[in-house]
């Protein structure tokens, strides 16, 4: 049973005064698995604060329902819900103990003190905050609050965490760490998580599965490895990756393939490939690799192409220069030219 599923959900706002109104949510359906990590990916705006303040019960759905643990909660309000969220502020109350601002939501448990307590010191044990419970919230950095919040999320034993982007306020470096601690505490309680985030890279690194949403809808929801490797449209092609796929127009199709894969021509292994000529424009030098930023001159037309060259590829290449580089023919990813939807693969001759 899906710990978490929503059907058919779509959420209007009001738009303000003759503005109609904004669907916020166009219509989805989504099931998590249970002990899913499940990433909330896509640009600003495209609704996923929304649909997991509606999962939560913050929100009320326009149409369609919300279950949770295999019960609809439409109307049920959040705290009735097994769930805890987690935003990006913490809101921690600053004038409580870190050991305070834990055990706040117990006290409408009807629990005893030393049961509250007991709970709040496993909670901090497991995120590593046991030497903090008497300090105040100001007297911790980003990434200790950051772990009380989620100590404060967990003492309710939810069914569910749901998350939104709780890692924005800190720096890159702390951000990494927090990502991968994020990661190995949900794996010891192995308790379904819903992460909202815009951080491919975050999304990436977390997710069980990734639902790239865009506009109210989700576009593809997969593993990683597979939303990277086999995107479902040209959305999702050109929002993964940095740099993006690499699409070129042929014959009523997009021809796609990743930066990483379009190499000279003895590096590419297999025996079919496919050549691609362009003029060298622009060289970037990024970590050791280099990006070359390119231009492919066919029937007239010109399409941007980029290439990402690993430091291990001496080659020199200078600004102005044509090169021949080449892809393994297994790596081309086939969209209708016309809906951007994936295509079956297509032969395609040289030249
Ligand atoms: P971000 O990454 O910027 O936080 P998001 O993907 O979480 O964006 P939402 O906050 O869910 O996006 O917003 C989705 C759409 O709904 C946006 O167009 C937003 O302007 C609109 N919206 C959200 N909340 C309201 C509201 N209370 N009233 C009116 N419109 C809203």
């Amino acid at each position: 049973m899906a710990v978490v599923e929503v059907r058919n959900l779509t959420k209007n706002f009001d738009g303000g005064r003759g503005h109609g109104h904004v669907r916020a949510i166009d219509g989805i359906n989504l099931a998590t698995d249970e002990g899913e990590y499940l990433v909330l990916l896509g640009p600003s705006g495209c609704g996923k604060t929304t649909l997991l303040r509606t999962i939560a019960g913050l929100e009320e759905p326009t149409e369609g329902e919300v279950l949770i643990g295999g019960n609809v909660v439409n109307g049920l309000p959040p705290r009735l819900r097994r769930i805890a969220m987690v935003f990006q502020s913490y809101a921690l109350y600053p004038h409580k103990t870190v050991l305070d601002n834990i055990v706040f939501p117990l006290k409408a448990a009807q629990l005893d003190k030393a049961e509250r307590e007991r709970k709040a010191r496993w909670a901090a044990e497991l995120l590593g905050i046991e030497e903090l419970l008497n300090r105040r919230p100001r007297q911790l950095s980003g990434g200790e609050r950051q772990r009380v919040a989620l100590a404060r999320a967990m003492v309710r034993e939810p069914q569910v965490f749901l998350l939104d982007e709780p890692l924005s306020n800190l720096d890159a470096k702390l951000r990494a760490s927090a990502r991968d601690e994020l990661r190995r505490f949900q794996q010891r309680v192995g308790t379904t998580t819903i992460y909202v985030t815009h951080d491919q890279s975050e999304a990436m690194g977390l997710g069980d599965r990734i639902a790239v949403m865009e506009r109210g809808r989700v576009r593809q929801m997969a593993p990683p490895v597979e939303v990277y490797d086999d995107p479902a449209d040209t959305f999702v092609a050109t929002f993964l990756g940095s740099p993006p796929m690499n699409l070129v127009p042929r014959d009523g199709h997009l021809v796609g393939f990743r930066p990483e894969h379009l190499l000279p021509e003895n590096l590419v292994p297999g025996e079919q490939k496919i050549r691609v000529p362009f003029t060298v424009d622009r060289i970037e030098h990024l970590s050791g690799d280099r990006h070359l930023y390119g231009t492919v001159h066919r029937l007239g037309e010109e399409t941007r192409v980029i290439t990402r060259l690993p430091a291990t590829v001496t080659l020199p290449v200078e600004a102005g220069e044509e090169h021949t580089f080449a892809v393994a023919a297994d790596r081309l990813r086939f969209f209708d030219a016309t809906t951007g939807e994936r295509s079956e693969p297509m032969p395609l001759r040289e030249g």
